[in-house]
């Protein structure tokens, strides 16, 4: 039988990974908490990227903006006169539907009966009347579809309106002093007005990039998916600043570096792949999603676009602040290049969609004369690295495991474990994706070795307390 979302949150939650916002109040909608190993695997993610992103590059930097920023910020990137998504309503059931999702299920439908062609016809269709705002015409269209509300199996549908996906909150305490002000949709934003700042007190020379990891904030109209879609997530994005006339070169560029990312953390090739935009947002002249397979199908982790000057022009014209860059290369006339507006081609992943697709993929279940679960997860990835384990308590076994599990706790998170069955607590480790178990038997007591017992072949290996850290450590180094 295959995983299906409902194993995935079952065992996110049982294990300590993921929680319902607020549950005793019976939740908040695509709202969710991360537990005690939810935290640590999201935290390696970060990390693992924050190193693949900044520290080994030479030419890109890191920042923190804050999530408030000045609502012309807004303006000027286009989310508020264009950050919505068309929704419509069933009048029998009041349940409020995204428009575009209800036209992409039936594509899917199509696709699944072999229709290829239907479904990619129905596609563009939808794509040429949302870029053109026909909205009276989607709804016809999802008429025309027989498209029905699946709690009130009927089709009668609202119009279609647009919905912006901006939560906003007031600053200031007095009424008339307070004004409105939005929670960032995307931590780009902060590095678009940041990017003078960075470039001349870090001396950066284009191209040049600069990495952010934060939270940002939309309120999506149909939550669905556990972590998939929530209002409250986490943005890992890098903004890469070229001279115009270059950006193709750097999108491919990025597009392949970013693949190679998620198969070095785990994913496998064949659970990745390539979507191009058909239909371009109002600031790219290239747009491509990197997908993984989910229980629920393909769906996007990451995209990578070529953004133009459009960000920093519009900031530039709304803030009257000039966002230019001189080059001091010389060009083939052998004067410097001069001043620009560089070019941008962004990478921008959710960590809490990355975090999905890692554990969806490392969850499994064995078949086999007896049902093993456990998280394949990449040992840089997985919250504990290493458990020590007394074959049992007595003899100075446990004073022994604890002295082990200490000389290891400063290099990577290692856990001790005297409680119940060798068996039972081996099941423990595999269910929350710990690489390593180290078993301390009377054989320690005697020649100074431990069994190392390997989490997804189950062999284990005897080695000495000494090679222990060496052992543990380049394995789960990324
Ligand atoms: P989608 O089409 O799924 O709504 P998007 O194209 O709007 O996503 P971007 O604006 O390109 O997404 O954001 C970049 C990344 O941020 C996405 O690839 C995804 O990993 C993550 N992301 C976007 N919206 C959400 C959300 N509501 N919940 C979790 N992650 C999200």
């Amino acid at each position: 039988p295959t995983t299906t979302l409902q194993d995935i949150i079952g065992h996110a939650k049982e294990y300590g990974f993921v929680f319902p916002s607020s549950e005793i109040y019976d939740g908040l909608q695509a709202v969710y908490d991360y537990g005690q190993n939810g935290v640590e695997l999201k935290n390696n993610l970060k990390q693992v990227w924050w190193k693949a992103m900044t520290q080994l590059h030479d030419n890109i930097v890191g920042i923190d903006a804050a999530i408030f920023m000045h609502p012309l910020t807004w303006k000027a990137s286009g989310h508020v006169d264009g950050f919505n998504d068309p929704m419509i309503d069933n009048k029998d059931s009041k349940k409020r539907y995204r428009a575009d999702q209800l036209l992409e299920g039936k594509a899917e439908e199509y696709e699944k009966n072999g229709e290829l062609e239907k479904s990619q016809a129905l596609l563009a269709k939808m794509g040429a009347l949302l870029s053109a705002e026909k909205l009276d015409e989607v709804r016809e269209l999802i008429i025309e579809e027989n498209i029905v509300c699946p709690i009130s199996k009927t089709a009668n549908w609202t119009e279609v309106r647009q919905f912006n996906l901006m939560f906003s909150t007031q600053v200031g305490s007095v009424a008339e002093d307070s004004s409105n002000i939005y929670l960032r949709p995307e931590t780009a934003q902060g590095i678009f007005v940041n990017f003078l700042n960075v470039q001349k007190s870090g001396r950066m020379k284009v191209p040049f990039g600069i990495a952010q990891i934060g939270k940002a904030f939309r309120n999506e109209i149909v939550a669905r998916q556990f972590i998939f879609r929530m209002r409250e997530f986490e943005q890992m994005e890098m903004q890469f600043f070229v001279r115009p006339g270059t950006e193709m070169e750097w999108y491919e560029n990025w597009k392949a570096t970013r693949l190679r990312f998620h198969k070095a953390i785990g994913l496998p090739t064949e659970k990745l792949r390539y979507h191009d935009h058909d239909k371009l947002a109002h600031y790219a002249n290239a747009a491509v999603d990197i997908e993984f397979e989910f229980p629920f199908g393909f769906r996007e982790i990451e995209g990578i676009h070529s953004r133009t000057d459009f960000d920093l022009k519009s900031h530039q014209d709304l803030s009257k602040k000039k966002q230019q860059y001189f080059d001091p290369e010389l060009g083939e006339d052998g004067k410097a290049i001069g001043n620009y507006i560089p070019f941008v081609v962004e990478t921008s992943v959710g960590a809490d969609r990355l975090f999905l697709a890692a554990f969806c993929n490392a969850y499994t279940v064995e078949k086999g004369e007896k049902e093993r679960t456990y998280l394949k997860l990449h040992p840089a990835l997985a919250p504990i690295k290493a458990a020590v384990l007394p074959l049992v308590k007595k003899d100075g076994l446990a004073e022994k495991a604890q002295e082990i599990a200490n000389s290891l706790k400063s290099s990577f998170r290692t856990v001790y474990d005297d409680g119940g069955a060798i068996g039972k607590r081996y099941t423990r480790q595999d269910l929350i994706g710990t690489p390593y178990c180290i078993a301390v038997d009377y054989e320690t007591m005697e020649n100074g070795t431990v069994t190392i017992r390997h989490r997804d072949s189950m062999e284990q290996e005897r080695v000495t307390i000494a090679e222990l850290k060496e052992k543990i450590g380049y394995a789960v180094s990324m």
